[in-house]
């Protein structure tokens, strides 16, 4: 199944709905969709995507560098590709890299499964047929109400979610306690409540307001610290009884080793299109198991329900409000979460088929990212 062309899409656009957490205001998503065109007339698509940064950078590697590497090559050998765009772009680090890497590794399993006739969660190991899902808001903007939010609450319960994730950080802790007092009232005994500091806290304050958020009974605490410090988050799990999740801002696999390591994580949130692709994402996955931790894949809701079906030590799907491709408009086919579970599609591959005019919709015009970035970050 030799791949004979090539092609590169970038698009741009909003979330679906407004985001902002206690680091970061987004402006735009970016997204790369790589088409992989095999002998015989198959098609693999692919994707990565950014956070308002970057798009443009992806664009120029994977057409002008990596694109013309895979030509060639037989796409079931997805170990020999990878390893090939992996040993080429080194000298790139981590970040951009991995994440243009993962825009073909990505239409590379879609052949693979399209080659097959099978879809990708059976490719994977079929480990279950659903996977339950938790609904992830991304809304600490100053003007966001305690009312707002638990009225959002009682709209989550309503379309069946049982678990919410909600950001916290704000200066004030005591907003945060309030905020996580009104979902608390809401879900009662009926759900359970994560919550996300996207690496807000420093390490000096982070112990003192953990423990005081043990009384939630929370499902976890993600990010509570800068990405690198994982001395901080290993004393932090020692010091509360309130599980600890992270991984989003981790790219590869000996970054996720470091952290299970240092017993610093219980639950594992590598990004499919953060480390690479599915072939560094299973790798991540297995040695989270080795480990004895179960893995939460961080955003791509619609792939990686896939994933998560696909392996053994699964815990659950982010549903994260404004940003799947379904929610943002981009699918011929949505594929949505309903009464909290998601089911992957059975068509062979991932099946996530985008809409041809949707995507040329929200083409990356760089003029106008030149002309319009401002930026976001606090
Ligand atoms: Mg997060």
């Amino acid at each position: 199944m030799k791949i004979e062309h090539v092609a590169v899409t970038a698009l741009r656009l909003p979330p679906a709905s407004p985001w902002e957490d206690a680091t970061n205001k987004v402006q735009s998503l970016e997204f790369l969709i790589v088409e992989l065109h095999a002998e015989g007339g198959l098609c693999g698509t692919g994707f990565t995507y950014t956070v308002d940064v970057g798009g443009t950078a992806m664009k120029s590697l994977l057409e002008d560098y990596l694109a013309g590497l895979v030509v060639g090559m037989d796409a079931r050998d997805y170990e020999r590709i990878w390893n090939r765009l992996q040993r080429q772009s080194r000298r790139l680090g981590l970040g951009a890299a991995t994440m243009a890497i993962a825009a073909v590794d990505i239409a590379v399993w879609d052949l693979i499964g399209k080659h097959y006739g099978q879809p990708l969660w059976r490719l994977l190991g079929g480990a279950r047929e659903e996977i339950p899902s938790y609904v992830s808001e991304v809304n600490l903007a100053a003007a966001d109400r305690v009312e707002d939010l638990a009225a959002r609450v009682d709209d989550y319960l309503a379309r069946g979610y049982r678990t919410v994730k909600i950001k916290i950080g704000r200066d004030d802790f005591e907003e945060d306690l309030e905020r996580l007092g009104a979902v608390k009232k809401r879900l009662g005994r009926r759900g359970a409540i994560l919550v996300d500091l996207n690496q807000k806290w420093e390490a000096s304050e982070g112990l003192a307001k953990a423990a005081e958020l043990d009384r939630f009974d929370l499902g976890w605490i993600e990010e509570p610290f800068l990405w690198s410090d994982i001395a901080a988050h290993a004393a932090l799990r020692r010091a509360v009884r309130t599980p600890l999740a992270l991984g989003e801002s981790l790219y590869a696999r000996h970054q996720v080793l470091d952290y299970l390591r240092a017993d610093a994580v219980d639950f594992v949130q590598a990004d499919v299109c953060f480390v690479g692709g599915i072939t560094e994402w299973l790798k991540i996955a297995h040695l989270a198991q080795a480990f004895g931790k179960r893995v939460a894949p961080h955003f791509m809701m619609e792939l990686s329900l896939q994933l998560l079906c696909g392996i053994q030590n699964a815990f659950m799907l982010e549903d994260v409000v404004g940003g799947s491709f379904t929610e943002l408009g981009l699918l011929a086919e949505p594929i949505a979460v309903k009464d909290g579970i998601g089911r992957p599609p059975s068509r062979p591959g991932h099946g996530i088929v985008f809409d041809k005019a949707a995507l040329k919709s929200r083409e990356l015009k760089p003029e106008q990212v030149r002309a319009g970035f401002s930026g976001g970050s606090k």
